[in-house]
């Protein structure tokens, strides 16, 4: 629950109709399909029926600016849309999409390009993939080798792209490719926007730890993507990654964490060390919450130290909860045959094990750190 401190008066109204709507129109059985999620990336057949539903509403890209089809709230609002979302235990939507690839489409794109992408995110119609890691290329990104020679008005692409989430659900992926091997490897890159159905391309699953088929590898064997899909001028796409990252690693950990510790606290049969534990990380995510609206706000600061920061602090209390929520459990994290042990600790420990990778994926927490450094101290 948002903290009331944080919100400010004349937005109590706002509230009041988030929650009626949620009450109104959160579908019981995507509720209970989403409190036993193991993963932050909810199967699309969760997601994005919700989509469907905030998409009548005007609310389901609460980011957007108005003339691209979001509801024009500010980033107050826009939090208290995020806390009472994950409140009510909402299924948070899928961010490659509406948090990732579309505001890069409104910064960089063309004319054509937004009109044609922006309403096909919005309504689902479009369910993205971000193509940016390779075998050999992952914190150092800059060195990734796929490779797109200019053919004609299209470019043919080889080469493979790995950890592709939810590649196997998409039919698009944004890429970086390399389109020239001279000079820093920064200054070669392109990104393009694929359609997964092209001839050529091939995902492959990978298993997880969890035992999920949550990612892949996706191999490219002469794929001819028209360049007229590239989003920025060629050998650009670095200025294109760099300012989406911004947008994967920011934004608002704590309203969707403070919702399962909020569920956590409800458990029964709780001894005071845990208790004293889940009141130490509710503190935690109170004084996260501030930051993050202040990071929102644009208050005092590069925002893509906040990013960093943020992405940092949310990942790590993530990986906490998780460690909590296996003590918590016990052995009902093992006894679920019957599907009566309450969700929270029903999934705690495929939930651990897959959150080991928060502190991997949009950047690892070491290059995050080193990120804070360099812009701290040049
Ligand atoms: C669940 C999950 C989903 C993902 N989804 C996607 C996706 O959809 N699309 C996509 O493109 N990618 C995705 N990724 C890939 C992710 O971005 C990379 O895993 C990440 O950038 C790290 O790269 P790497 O795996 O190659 O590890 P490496 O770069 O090989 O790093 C290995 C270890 O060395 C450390 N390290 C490396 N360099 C330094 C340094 N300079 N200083 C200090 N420590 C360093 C790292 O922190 C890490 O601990 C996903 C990853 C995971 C785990």
């Amino acid at each position: 629950m948002l903290n009331d401190a944080l919100i400010e008066p004349g937005l109590a109204d706002f509230r009041a109709e988030v929650r009626a709507f949620l009450e109104a129109s959160l579908p019981d059985d995507l509720r209970r399909a989403a409190s036993r999620a193991t993963s932050v990336f909810i199967d699309p057949a969760v997601t994005l029926p919700w989509q469907r539903i905030l998409n009548a509403r005007g609310w389901a890209a609460p980011d957007w600016p108005g003339e691209f089809g979001g509801p024009g709230w500010n980033e107050v609002q826009r939090y208290i849309f995020a806390a009472e979302c994950a409140a009510a235990g909402a299924p948070g939507l899928a961010p490659m999409g509406l948090k990732m690839v579309a505001p890069v489409i409104m910064h960089y794109g063309t004319v054509d390009q937004r009109a044609h992408y922006l309403p096909r995110i919005l309504s689902g119609e479009d369910y993205w993939c971000q193509g940016f890691s390779e075998p050999g290329a992952g914190s150092d990104l800059a060195s990734l080798q796929l490779r797109a020679v200019a053919d004609g008005s299209d470019y043919v692409l080889n080469g493979s792209k790995i950890w592709t989430t939810h590649a196997h659900f998409a039919n698009r992926m944004f890429a970086l490719v390399r389109t020239s091997t001279e000079g820093k490897p920064q200054a070669g890159i392109s990104f393009l926007l694929l359609d997964m159905a092209t001839p050529g391309i091939t995902v492959e699953p990978i298993r997880t730890l969890a035992g999920d088929h949550e990612f892949n590898q996706v191999f490219f064997d002469d794929v001819r993507v028209p360049q007229a899909n590239r989003l920025g001028g060629e050998n650009e796409g670095w200025s294109v990654a760099k300012h989406l990252l911004t947008f994967e690693r920011g934004g608002k950990y704590a309203p969707g964490l403070i919702g399962r510790l909020e569920r956590l606290r409800a458990q029964d049969g709780i001894g005071p060390v845990l208790r004293a534990e889940l009141d130490r990380e509710a503190i935690g995510l109170t004084a996260l919450q501030a930051l993050e609206i202040k990071a929102m706000r644009g208050l005092g600061g590069n925002p893509a130290l906040y990013a960093s920061v943020l992405k940092i602090l949310g990942t790590e209390a993530a990986q906490r909860i998780d460690t909590l929520a296996c003590d918590i459990a016990g052995p009902a994290a093992w006894a679920d045959a019957d599907g009566q042990t309450p969700a929270e600790l029903a999934v705690a420990v495929p939930r651990y094990l897959n959150d080991r990778a928060a502190s991997i994926y949009a950047g690892s927490n070491e290059i995050q750190r080193d990120l804070i450094a360099r812009l701290i101290l040049g």
